[in-house]
């Protein structure tokens, strides 16, 4: 049984790459942490969700008539650091005199 093998190895292999994946995962949250983070600029990188058309739907008190529902755009902010190239996303700000992100790894400085 020839394919039986194959597929023997292939779930073999599988398995190891899953064990690899997961070390080499914890070598890089562990660079990570140790990284002092020099973060490039901030990047604008706002997500569109597109508009739709929503049927009606149900009926009775459950009645929900058909409408457009309008495109929406999430603001987002992107920065990289220029040392290790950890990507961070955000959709939180605070205000200061204009909206400024808030990422994640500052908040643990209480910035
Ligand atoms: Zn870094």
């Amino acid at each position: 049984m020839q394919e039986g093998e194959e597929l023997k190895q292939l779930r073999n292999d599988i398995a190891t790459t899953e064990k690899n994946l997961k070390t080499m995962k914890k070598m890089l949250e562990e660079g990570e942490k140790k990284c002092p983070h020099i973060w490039g600029q901030v990047r604008f990188t706002p997500t569109t969700i597109p508009g739709y058309f929503s049927p009606a739907r149900g009926c009775g008190s459950d009645f929900q008539p058909s409408m457009n529902v309008p495109a929406e755009t999430i603001k987002k902010w992107t920065r990289v650091c220029t040392i290790c190239g950890k990507e961070e996303t955000t959709t939180k700000t605070k205000f200061e005199g204009k909206e400024m992100p808030v990422f994640e790894s500052d908040k643990q400085w209480g910035y």
